[in-house]
């Protein structure tokens, strides 16, 4: 699962991308309104975590054009405090939720499996091996009528195994 961080505050930047990777997401992150349009382009993100105030184009620019080109990948705004003119907009251009500065990080990775787990559709599917299954979107195995909520390791390592079964016998 790949997403995108358009942030130009280099210290939340940090921050989001370092939690991400550490929920065993992959991350790429970018720091102005053109580079996110033109990296959108290649459709290879399940979800964005878009900045407002942004330089050379901003977030709102962002998010309208990718809706105007039929995008449907989920976009959680990242706003200020005072933003509520920006969020109001944002859900209006056709963001899915959005987050306000500072946020809790647990609750930024909440929001994202939410956002991302209501598009099923732009998710990666769920992963199977007969016994365990295990849904990417949502972070939960089940075996049989089980189910189990899995901590970031437990999560990157079931999610390795099953992508290559040939591993566990290495
Ligand atoms: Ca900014």
């Amino acid at each position: 699962m790949r997403i995108l961080i358009v942030e130009d505050d280099h210290m939340i930047g940090e921050a989001v991308s370092l939690a991400l990777k550490d929920a065993a997401y992959a991350v790429d992150w970018v720091t102005d309104g053109s580079s996110a349009s033109r990296i959108l382009e290649g459709n290879e993100h399940q979800a964005v975590l878009l900045d407002i105030g942004l330089p050379k184009r901003d977030g709102l620019e962002v998010l309208r054009l990718l809706r105007q080109q039929g995008s449907t990948i989920p976009v959680i705004i990242i706003t200020a405090r005072d933003g509520v003119e920006d969020r109001i907009k944002g859900l209006d251009f056709g963001a899915d939720d959005y987050l306000v500065q500072p946020f809790d990080v647990n609750e930024l990775l909440a929001r994202l499996r939410a956002v991302i787990r209501r598009k099923g559709g732009q998710a990666a599917p769920v992963l199977s091996n007969g016994m365990v299954s295990l849904d990417p979107a949502t972070r939960e195995a089940r075996r049989g009528d089980t189910k189990y909520l899995l901590s970031s390791r437990e999560f990157a390592l079931l999610h390795a195994l099953l992508l290559h079964p040939g591993a566990i016998l290495a």
